[in-house]
């Protein structure tokens, strides 16, 4: 079989050798199990699909939410002699009929079905009637209600279990924590699924992050080094965007808007053009998202912070699918930090659910802080340990400003001792620097040795120093708590006087001698 398989990667789709894991994959797949892949997207997940559900007899269903996407992957596959076809909501009902015919004519081995499709009424017993392959489900993070990419059509995806028994699923994903990774096996109820985690660094993207201070002529000095290329310009609000275009456009550049709320033709035009042209620059919104596959995007920038570690990471990964070097450049600002966690706090969602966004974006802000190697944190937070310093990202290659932060830490963490380990940021802050409040006198907190002995610093130097120590793990801030601190094993040397401790020197920040102390 794996004959077989290397037949079909060399003549079929012209390919020399499989990549990374895909070779132990297709092996699984083939040989019937449920298999669990994580992959950096262009890292070659098609492949670990397509070439095992052609090899199996029947046909094999690939359940993608990417309609466009599907389109695409279906046309490259006709052109290259493999019978692939799809449904979804852009048919027309002459189009599906067509379609139904050729499965039962047995003309289709690849069939591409939206989610929706696939969980109307009667259409996994009507497929039922058809040998199936495999079943593929790509995208399989959207199944998670923690993320940004959850659809709830995912989650009923494990009838596929009971209505095709025996039949070898295959989930996919280019974003996983290890907790989303637990969510995709249980909600799907994979059985036994072997899993396959591939490094998700991207050797090729450069990461660096500034502090906001004037957001456009940071932006033209960086556009300014990247003079012939192509790339994304991310922003959060649909205004920004066409400011932001239109302003790009004023001075030269040929720059095109992206966001949800253009008509839906100028939107397919925008991205047929980016798709095309070179030295192009699209400014989008997150609406301008998964399945962009336009390998010489050399930049992605942030104008404004994403949602979390996990967007910015699939956001950032439509830089550089070619391989050649790529930028991933972002500025924030403090009022980024307000405006999103105010937008999460404003959602309907449920309370826990708004707390896990807090968290989310906690972890994103403590990663903009960060003094280390950037692109080793990024892939800790992923789970993956790198046992050296990229030497290609901006904290690598210029090292940021840090200060002794051992006393003020020690005093934080006293405080977070004395305090019970039951209160967040915003209390613990307060008990430090000495402020009297209702709560503070209903609690006693006025009373305690630590009450006071931090006024000397800024709140919002104690926040940059509370989100430091939680990204560095001395403390841990627990979002089934209501985002209580406590303290973690590695708070002991330092809280025992044994270590130093260095945090970074937020930027835009004044010195503290020229603040006045509330006090
Ligand atoms: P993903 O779905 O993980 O983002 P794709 O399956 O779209 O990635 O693959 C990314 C690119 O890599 C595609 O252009 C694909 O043709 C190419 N590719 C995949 N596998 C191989 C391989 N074994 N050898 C060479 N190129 C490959
Ligand atoms: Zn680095």
């Amino acid at each position: 079989m794996l004959q077989q398989a290397l037949y079909l990667l060399e003549h079929t789709y012209g390919y020399s050798a499989f990549r990374g894991q895909q070779q132990h994959i297709i092996e699984s797949a083939l040989a019937g199990e449920d298999v669990l892949v994580l992959m950096p997207t262009g890292g070659g997940k098609s492949l670990c699909y397509q070439i095992p559900a052609l090899i199996r007899p029947g046909l094999g269903i690939i359940v993608s939410p990417l309609i466009a996407l599907m389109q695409d992957q279906v046309s490259t596959l006709t052109q290259l002699g493999i019978k692939a076809a799809f449904l979804n909501s852009t048919l027309s009902a002459d189009e599906r009929r067509t379609v139904a015919y050729d499965l039962r004519q047995g003309n289709i081995d690849l069939l591409y079905i939206a989610p929706e499709r696939l969980l109307q009424p009667g259409t996994l017993q009507w497929l039922q009637q058809f040998q199936i392959s495999l079943i593929a489900i790509d995208e399989a993070h959207c199944v998670s209600q923690w993320g940004h990419d959850f659809r709830a059509d995912y989650l009923q995806l494990n009838q596929l279990r009971e209505a095709f028994p025996g039949v070898p699923r295959i989930a996919l994903t280019a974003t996983a924590t290890p907790r989303t990774q637990e969510e995709i096996v249980q909600r799907l109820e994979l059985n036994a699924p072997k899993q396959f985690v591939s490094s998700f660094d991207r050797p090729n993207i450069r990461y660096s992050v500034q502090a906001k201070q004037d957001g456009r002529k940071q932006l033209i000095k960086f556009l300014a080094t990247q003079r012939g290329n192509s790339g994304i310009i991310y922003c959060l609000s649909r205004k920004k965007v066409e400011a932001t275009s239109e302003w790009l456009q004023s001075r030269g550049l040929n720059a095109l808007p992206y966001h949800a709320g253009l008509p839906t033709e100028l939107r397919a035009h925008h991205l047929t053009r980016f798709l095309r042209e070179e030295e192009i620059i699209m400014v989008a919104t997150i609406a301008f998202g998964m399945g962009i596959d336009k390998p010489d995007v050399r930049f992605v920038a942030h104008l404004d912070l994403p949602k979390s570690m996990e967007a910015y990471y699939q956001e950032t990964g439509r830089a550089g699918r070619d391989g050649e070097p790529a930028e991933a450049w972002m500025v924030y600002g403090l009022n980024d930090v307000m405006h999103l966690s105010q937008m999460v706090d404003r959602s309907e969602a449920h309370e826990i659910f708004k707390r896990n966004e807090k968290a989310k974006l906690e972890a994103l802000l403590g990663w903009c802080e960060e003094t280390s190697c950037r692109r080793r944190s990024l892939l800790a937070y992923f789970g993956e340990q790198h046992e050296t310093d990229c030497g290609n990202c901006d904290t690598c290659l210029t090292p940021p400003k840090t200060w002794d932060a051992t006393e003020p830490a020690r005093k934080l963490l006293s405080c977070i001792y004395r305090t019970g380990q039951r209160f967040g940021a915003g209390h613990v802050i307060d008990v430090l620097r000495g402020k009297m409040n209702e709560r503070m006198k209903d609690l006693g907190h006025n009373h305690l040795s630590v009450f006071n002995i931090g006024a000397q610093l800024s709140e919002q130097k104690w926040r940059s120093i509370v989100r430091q120590l939680l990204v560095k793990g001395f403390i841990h801030s627990d979002a089934d708590q209501y985002g209580a601190i406590s303290l973690m094993e590695r708070s002991r040397p330092l809280l025992r006087g044994e270590i130093q401790l260095f945090l970074r020197e937020d930027i835009d920040s004044k010195p503290e001698n020229m603040r006045k102390t509330k006090t």
